[in-house]
């Protein structure tokens, strides 16, 4: 059980060798300078999707808002409690990010949770069933249009129609509508294929998913 942490600690030193060793190293320089992240990325709580991981990033680069499914709740001024809003209100009107990348993946455990409606057999778990209300849009197209698929299948069709549902509510934050229009702020949607690799982009004028990367491109590459 101590194991767990210990790793973390031992980590944690190998860390601070790449970033805190050198004068001049990447810390210095951005407490020196404060953090000018160009992209605000909303990604998935789940373990193995880490934006800065998958997209080789260094300190410094993403503004990242993770929450269970990648979802984006719509614009409520309604005073409660808004985690995920209020972090887009910092990346957005503070840092004044240039990209808002949501970042969804396959295999995805919340998704799979509302499909086989988890959430509402279990009373216990009020935080979640209230949170994955914000994929029934997405819940309800898939069991729709897509009854005869696999569960498998479903999951993965419906996490894509929570990311094109999730980039409609980031378009009613009035500040969000505001820098689009302006030229300053770009929205996009992003799918992890964790099965085979391949990282998919919406397109929203075709209404369909592209693939922009893969391990294949990779070795085309190398
Ligand atoms: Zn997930």
């Amino acid at each position: 059980m101590k194991k767990a942490i210990t790793n973390l600690i031992e980590g944690y030193q190998k860390f601070c060798g790449h970033y805190f060793d050198r004068k001049n190293s990447t810390f210095a320089n951005l407490v020196l300078q404060g953090q000018r992240p160009k992209v605000l990325v909303i990604a998935c709580s789940d373990s193995r999707v880490d934006p800065a991981l998958m997209m080789n990033c260094q300190p410094g680069d993403l503004f990242v808002i993770r929450n269970v499914a990648n979802l984006v709740p719509p614009y409520e001024d309604d005073q409660a409690y808004h985690g995920t809003s209020a972090a887009l209100e910092f990346g957005v009107c503070v840092l004044k990010v240039q990209h808002v990348i949501l970042l969804g993946h396959t295999q995805c455990g919340g998704i799979q949770l509302l499909l086989e409606h988890l959430h509402r057999k279990d009373k216990s778990r009020s935080f979640l069933t209230k949170w994955m209300e914000l994929a029934k849009v997405a819940h309800d197209t898939t069991i729709e249009s897509h009854a005869d698929n696999t569960l498998a299948e479903k999951i993965h069709l419906c996490g894509q129609h929570s990311l094109v549902n999730s980039l409609k509510n980031l378009r009613t934050f009035p500040w969000i509508e505001e820098s689009i229009k302006q030229g300053e702020l770009s929205l996009h949607a992003w799918n992890f294929n964790m099965s085979n690799g391949t990282l998919e982009e919406y397109d929203e004028q075709m209404n369909c998913f592209k693939v922009i990367g893969s391990p294949q491109q990779h070795k085309a590459y190398a």
